[in-house]
């Protein structure tokens, strides 16, 4: 993947509890009992197979929107320092390269 490019959509499940192993090109969003979101777990978009959990919590950056067709959006993007290294964001379900 090449800086700027975008991957196809992932899906978006909010199953109850995370499953052991989870699925590619899957976000998984995470409630608490009030319906926040409060964690989006995926497997790294570039293929290791490491599972990188994104909790949404202060004083963690990140910040998800969900947009009223469905889709997720997160922000800043994710930089996957001590393994891949890779350095994505993910914009309305899709994986944008940096
Ligand atoms: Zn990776």
């Amino acid at each position: 993947m090449r800086r700027g490019e975008f991957t196809k959509g992932c899906r978006v499940v909010r199953p109850r509890y995370l499953p052991e192993k989870l699925a590619d090109d899957t976000l998984y969003l995470v409630e608490n009992d009030a319906g926040e979101v409060y964690l989006v777990s995926f497997r790294c978009p570039c293929g290791c197979g490491d599972e990188l959990p994104i909790p949404l919590r202060t004083p963690d950056p990140w910040q998800l929107e969900q947009h009223a067709d469905g889709t997720l959006t997160l922000r800043p993007s994710i930089s996957y320092r001590i393994g891949c290294r890779s350095h994505f964001s993910i914009s309305a379900n899709r994986v944008e390269w940096h």
